[in-house]
């Protein structure tokens, strides 16, 4: 029997090249998606081509209604879910002066509660089957912090300290918990960036490169594969050696 991949966010980005991965290892894939997109579609075929089950689930993962109704489909149709990846962000960056309250909370709701909503649902069917991994996508924001990001680096922090407490929870029932921390990876996410900016970060990077999708959705395909049995509470840097 296959196992099965939730990854949140999933409809572009790093969280679409998580599934198309996972796929590619043999997981049934289920995508939750915000906003539809021309790439969804696309991604469905995709993801088929590797002779695997697809399901899309609209979803806000912020609304905890919305992350039962998601994981409960999910369910209905696989019976089970061996691996979450708690993928979907947003990012509101400003200097703290000029951020308003909505621009900090509408973050931490996304990131950081998002992460809770979904790992709430899907933590008593994996209690249940004695086995299960959770991979949180933090940031290197996270651990080293970004003028700018207060609430996107208070987001990211608080998932590392998810991350860790939640593996102490359940780590007896066999049910890893790990999180990954990327550096500058290629998305939409850091298309705003002016390219000197983008030059400048290249630069301080010890590889010279911002990171691809791909250099993410590996590390995560080896969180949720058997060969990191004994690894949890840990945060995986993927960076490029930014941060060391
Ligand atoms: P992206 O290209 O902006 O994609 C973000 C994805 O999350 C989109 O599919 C988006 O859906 C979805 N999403 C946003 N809010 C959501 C919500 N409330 N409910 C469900 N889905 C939601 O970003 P990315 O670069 O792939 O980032 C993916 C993850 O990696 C994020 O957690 C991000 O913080 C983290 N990360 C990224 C970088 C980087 O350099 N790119 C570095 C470190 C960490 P819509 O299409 O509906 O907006």
């Amino acid at each position: 029997m296959s196992k099965v991949a939730l990854i949140t966010g999933a409809s572009r980005g790093i969280g679409k090249q998580i599934a198309i991965t996972l796929a590619k290892e043999g997981f049934d894939i289920a995508v939750n998606y915000r906003s539809e997109n021309s790439e969804l579609q696309e991604l469905e075929r995709e993801i088929k081509s590797h002779n695997v089950e697809f399901i899309a689930v609209k979803g806000d993962v912020s609304v905890f209604e919305d992350t039962e109704k998601i994981v409960k489909e999910v369910i209905d149709k696989f019976g089970k879910i061996d691996v979450l990846v708690n993928n979907a962000g947003i990012t509101k960056d400003t200097l703290l002066m000029r951020m308003k309250k909505e621009d900090f909370e509408s973050v931490i709701d996304v990131n950081l509660i998002g992460t809770f909503n979904v790992t709430k649902n899907v933590i008593p069917y994996m209690m249940k089957a004695r086995s299960g991994r959770i991979i949180n996508i933090s940031s290197v924001v996270g651990i080293a912090g970004n003028a700018g990001q207060t609430n996107y680096a208070a987001s990211k922090a608080g998932i590392i300290g998810f991350t860790k407490s939640l593996a102490k929870e359940v780590g007896s029932r066999n049910i890893l918990v790990n999180a990954v921390a990327p550096g500058f990876i290629q998305t939409d996410m850091t298309a705003v960036l002016k390219d000197e900016v983008k030059e400048k970060i290249a630069e301080s990077i010890p590889l010279n490169r911002m990171g691809t999708v791909e250099d993410v959705a590996n590390v995560v395909k080896f969180l949720a594969s058997e060969e990191s049995s004994y690894i949890t509470g840990q945060v995986i840097h993927i960076d490029g050696g930014m941060l060391m």
